[in-house]
């Protein structure tokens, strides 16, 4: 009777919220005033929102009933003192600082360690880790290994580090100049691609050999595990909760965005193990974020956060998560949709390149293909490409990446197995009158981050 063995997701729904369903003239009407941007768009016209997995989750009763005991007290909160324990339990770090989201650490911790004029390696950028380091006075080098750059190569780990790039950098500038290395598991903007547990030990023990500093960058990190686990040998029966552990213990301090794993709608936290450099981040985070036990959160948030790890370290949690993505996955690959392979863990990713092959990089096909999705069916993604990767802060010129993807990215627990089959259908079948799309050009661009709010035209 089946063709496979059915699976379900592991909730049940208690509270719903109604979507929109829109025709396409309004989403053609709206996408023009949006200036194809689909960051521009009002969310209220949107059907299936795969924008980002950031601050989009749905949370559970129990996160809500831990909001109602929220503590707002100015200093001191107890829901501060249930995060930081909670945190050091399963991350390890001895000390946390609170602070309203991923990049509220990053600002923080890029000023706290990086002297202008030094480098710092990563493997590849993350946009705003990335522009932190810069603001800091940095210069970001990419070490991450080449497989990385090719939607098409197998590699079950194509987030590593390459370790020759990370010691040439290290003998070039010399290690003096070398902040830190930051490693992303698993790398976002490379399609969600995990980093390997022997590959962690091999940048940490080169780092540390020369004096250098490792700083995670744990978004997502739990899934990152969840990989090792299932595709490392000598993980698979070690729970997730334990591999995550021993990942975070092969770096000396951590940047996190809970928006991501935590199943919240907002916060993050910098986490270290070195007192002087704690010492800095809570005396920063007053000037930046708010006072060292709320960094610009309520106490009702930092309670759901705490409640939100417990939930999201489950094996069971984490194994649904990384599923239902590849069900999408899965079923594009089928129809011959081009996909950046493996699929990764938060999302996949459409190949724009391959997918809008008659239209040049600099006709924005990952912008232009996002857009398309939405004029077709309400489904919104977001673009990974030249767009994203903004301009050479020397040259001035674009920074033309090796990857130019659409991004269909999931919100945890938010969307059923239905919902995916309709975001499939769509993508085929846009896929399918594919050659009638037309390029963009680029009619405003701010200075920064220009993907989020930059406007376009199309090409007559
Ligand atoms: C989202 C994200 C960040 C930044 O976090 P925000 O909460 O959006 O500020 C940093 N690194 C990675 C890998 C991310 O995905």
């Amino acid at each position: 009777m089946f063709e496979r063995k059915p699976w379900a997701e592991p909730y049940k729904i208690k509270v719903v919220e109604t979507v929109k369903v829109t025709d396409r003239e309004h989403r053609l009407k709206v996408i023009k005033e949006a200036g194809w941007n689909t960051f521009l768009l009002k969310s209220e016209d949107v059907y299936i929102d795969l924008l980002t997995d950031s601050g989009t989750n749905a949370m559970s009763d129990y996160q809500w009933a831990g909001m109602m005991l929220g503590d707002e007290a100015y200093a001191g909160s107890k829901n501060f003192y249930y995060l930081e324990a909670n945190i050091q339990k399963y991350y390890g770090y001895k000390y946390i600082v609170p602070t309203h989201q991923g990049r509220g650490a990053e600002h923080m911790l890029s000023k706290a360690m990086i002297k202008p004029g030094q480098f710092v390696a990563g493997n590849m950028y993350f946009t705003t880790t990335r522009l932190h380091q810069e603001l800091a006075g940095g210069t970001f080098v990419d070490v991450i290994i080449d497989e990385a750059h090719d939607p098409a190569v197998l590699h079950p780990f194509k987030g590593n580090v390459d370790i020759g790039k990370f010691e040439a950098l290290i003998k070039k500038v010399g290690a003096a100049n070398v902040a830190y290395i930051t490693v992303g598991a698993p790398v976002n903007m490379a399609g969600g691609q995990p980093v390997s547990m022997a590959n962690m030990k091999a940048v940490s023990k080169l780092a540390h050999d020369n004096g250098i500093k490792v700083v995670l960058d744990a978004t997502r990190n739990i899934e990152n595990a969840y990989f090792i686990q299932q595709r490392e040998e000598g993980y698979k029966n070690k729970t997730v909760a334990e591999i995550h552990k021993e990942f975070c213990a092969l770096s000396d301090a951590a940047t996190m965005s809970a928006k991501k794993d935590l199943y919240v709608n907002i916060g993050g936290f910098v986490a270290c193990n070195d007192w002087d450099l704690f010492e800095e981040l809570r005396n920063m985070v007053v000037i930046y974020e708010g006072l060292h036990t709320y960094g610009g959160l309520a106490g009702r948030d930092m309670e759901a956060m705490a409640r939100g790890l417990e939930e999201a370290i489950q094996d069971e949690c984490i194994a649904f998560r990384v599923k239902q993505v590849e069900y999408l996955g899965n079923m594009l690959i089928e129809a011959g949709v081009p996909v950046v392979r493996p699929i990764g863990g938060h999302a996949v990713f459409l190949d724009a390149k391959a997918f809008y092959a008659h239209l040049p990089q600099l006709q924005f096909p990952a912008q232009k293909l996002a857009a398309d999705l939405y004029v077709e069916s309400g489904v919104r993604a977001m673009e990974r490409g030249v767009v994203s990767a903004g301009r050479n802060k020397e040259t001035g010129e674009n920074n033309l990446p090796k990857l130019e993807l659409v991004r269909l990215t999931f919100p945890r627990r938010v969307y059923t197995q239905s919902h995916i089959d309709i975001v499939a259908y769509n993508v085929i079948e846009l896929f399918n009158k594919r050659k009638e799309a037309k390029g963009l050009k680029m009619i405003y661009e701010p200075n920064y981050l220009r993907f989020f709010q930059a406007r376009f035209e199309e090409m007559v």
